[in-house]
């Protein structure tokens, strides 16, 4: 993204409070990059804005009239991971509940360099311009890592970007894999709160974040790349069984023929396998995300999809199972951060880790101890030692 990227309403170019313009450009993201350009643009020195949060009812009527600003704001609340915030953030996910679950919510997962971010642009140009409103999302824990986030570094998504109705948010920083998640599914609320139809959550395909995904969409398509197999594309096997449609990217140019040929192995190799939500059948597909090809047909399948499957009552039973998973999802997080603050747990892990390394004790003996040193009742129960 440029200097000259427009100042939109959609992005909180603000910094969340309390902290400094440098450390969050640090940390990554577009929202950031865009932070740092409109500070650039201005003469004064950069000096963070300390902006007071909302009130409940601000958030709630001004998500409820689908304003980006607040909608924005609204995101950082609940990404601030500050105990202080959390209440405000739970307080108003609850009360916009009512407004949500009206929207497409569409996964997108490929290994970094299939198309995904061409794809998302070509494809939310194509529903903007259809009259829908689109957010995208993305999970992306690796940015915590790299410092870099799959929407925020590369110069994408501009004329998307530019669309009056999508709004882009990139990944949370420096979070875990099960905080990004949390905050997307979150970040998803509040978005269909504000009255985005469709949502596009991007991953990128080469670890557990599909699966984090998978469960909080109800349709989830796979990019792969023309000619090579999954073993040279690094995709998983199960993750081509939880796809509901496959297509095969950048079918453009000399890569044609080599794409047609990755569509019939593909076809053949899901022709076996257990569809992820049947009586859906999965299809494979061809597109280019660059000349625009295919996009139009892809989104005429997510609407049939819609259409039969919620004809059936299986869209509402994928919702439950999403919300069930949150379930999960939150209390096993809840369960490792008690663990990990224990003050049992923290006086012993180091000794206990050692004693593991020097071969003393057992992986299970040693997890046993320090379950029982979190006060954690009958810990013997998970490792099945009465049977
Ligand atoms: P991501 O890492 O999966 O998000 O991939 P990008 O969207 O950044 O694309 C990686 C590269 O592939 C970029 O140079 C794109 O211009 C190019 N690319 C994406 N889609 C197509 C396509 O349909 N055809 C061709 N020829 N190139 C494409």
């Amino acid at each position: 993204m440029t200097a000259t990227a427009p100042d939109r309403e959609g992005t909180d170019s603000s910094p969340p409070e309390g902290r400094d313009v440098e450390e969050l450009a640090a940390q990554s993201g577009s929202g950031l990059r865009i932070l740092r350009d409109d500070t650039a643009a201005s003469s004064a020195p950069v000096k963070p804005r300390r902006r007071s949060r909302l009130g409940l009812e601000e958030y709630v009527s001004g998500i409820a009239a689908g304003e980006r600003s607040v909608l924005a704001r609204a995101i950082t609340l609940v990404e601030s991971g500050r105990a202080e915030d959390e209440p405000l953030a739970q307080q108003l996910l609850k009360r916009l509940l009512p407004l949500t679950g009206k929207a497409k919510r569409v996964g997108i997962t490929g290994v970094p360099g299939v198309g995904k971010s061409t794809f998302i642009e070509a494809l939310g140009c194509h529903l903007c311009e259809s009259g829908r409103r689109v957010a995208v999302l993305a999970v992306d824990p690796t940015s915590a890592r790299t410092g870099g986030s799959i929407l925020g570094d590369k110069t994408r998504m501009e004329r998307l970007f530019r669309q009056e109705h999508a709004f882009i948010r990139p990944s949370p920083a420096g979070r875990t894999l099960g905080g990004v998640a949390r905050k997307t599914r979150e970040t998803s609320l509040l978005c269909e709160a504000a009255g985005f139809d469709v949502l596009l959550i991007e991953t990128v395909g080469v670890g557990q974040s599909e699966i984090a995904v998978r469960s909080m969409v109800d349709f989830f398509l796979l990019l792969i790349l023309p000619g090579a197999g999954d073993e040279l594309q690094g995709i998983k096997r199960g993750i081509v069984e939880q796809a509901d449609a496959l297509l095969v990217n950048k079918a453009d140019g000399d890569n044609r023929r080599r794409a047609e040929q990755a569509q019939r192995e593909y076809a053949l190799a899901i022709h076996y396998a257990t569809p992820s939500t049947p009586p859906w059948t999965p299809s494979v597909g061809v597109c280019s995300a660059l000349t625009g090809e295919g996009i139009t047909e892809f989104w005429a399948m997510v609407e049939r999809y819609y259409r039969d499957l919620g004809i059936l009552g299986i869209i509402d039973r994928l919702r439950r199972k999403q919300s069930l998973a949150w379930l999960d999802d939150l209390i096993r997080e809840e369960l490792v951060a008690r663990f990990q603050r224990a003050p049992g747990v923290v006086d012993r892990r180091q000794e206990v880790e050692a004693a593991l390394m020097r071969g003393e004790l057992t992986a299970p003996q040693a997890a046993f101890e320090l379950l029982r040193a979190a006060q954690i009742q009958d810990p013997n129960r998970l490792f099945n030692e009465e049977s």
